[in-house]
């Protein structure tokens, strides 16, 4: 079964992203994840964005609305999914991961548990600051 997507009321990906691509059978998914982070076309609820606010990389700031922001992104879904110890997701920390070479040179090497970061308190939105293309 897959949900249209529909761009004036996105769904919120498991990535932390609101939906901002359709697949070719017309299911929302990241197109800024997709390849990368396994949640990229997981629709999960919409946490609560009430008295939030969003940031752009340039600084600006603007009300959290999932609606509203292009690229929006949940500060919360974000920080739930890197790791505070080594940035990592919480999926790179199985043995198999760790067993490969370049994982050596990393902290994610070191055998610690994925700990989730906390709630930065703001959420995340690109403002066309650097263009559109
Ligand atoms: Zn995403
Ligand atoms: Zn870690
Ligand atoms: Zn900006």
């Amino acid at each position: 079964m897959s949900i249209a997507y529909d761009h004036l009321n996105p769904p919120m990906m498991a990535c932390g992203h609101t939906a901002n691509a359709s697949n070719g059978d017309g299911s929302p998914s990241c197109i800024v994840c997709v390849g990368i982070h396994p949640g990229a076309e997981t629709v999960i609820e919409m946490p609560d964005l009430t008295g939030r606010m969003a940031r752009c990389t340039c600084g600006k700031e603007a009300p959290s609305d999932s609606r509203k922001l292009a690229f929006f992104e949940s500060g919360l879904l974000r920080a739930l999914s890197s790791c505070s110890v080594c940035n990592y997701a919480a999926i790179a920390h199985t043995d198999e991961v760790r067993a490969r070479p370049h994982t050596r040179n990393t902290k994610l090497g070191d055998g610690h548990t994925f700990q989730p970061k906390d709630d930065p308190g703001h959420d995340y939105y690109y403002c066309g600051c650097r263009g559109w293309d």
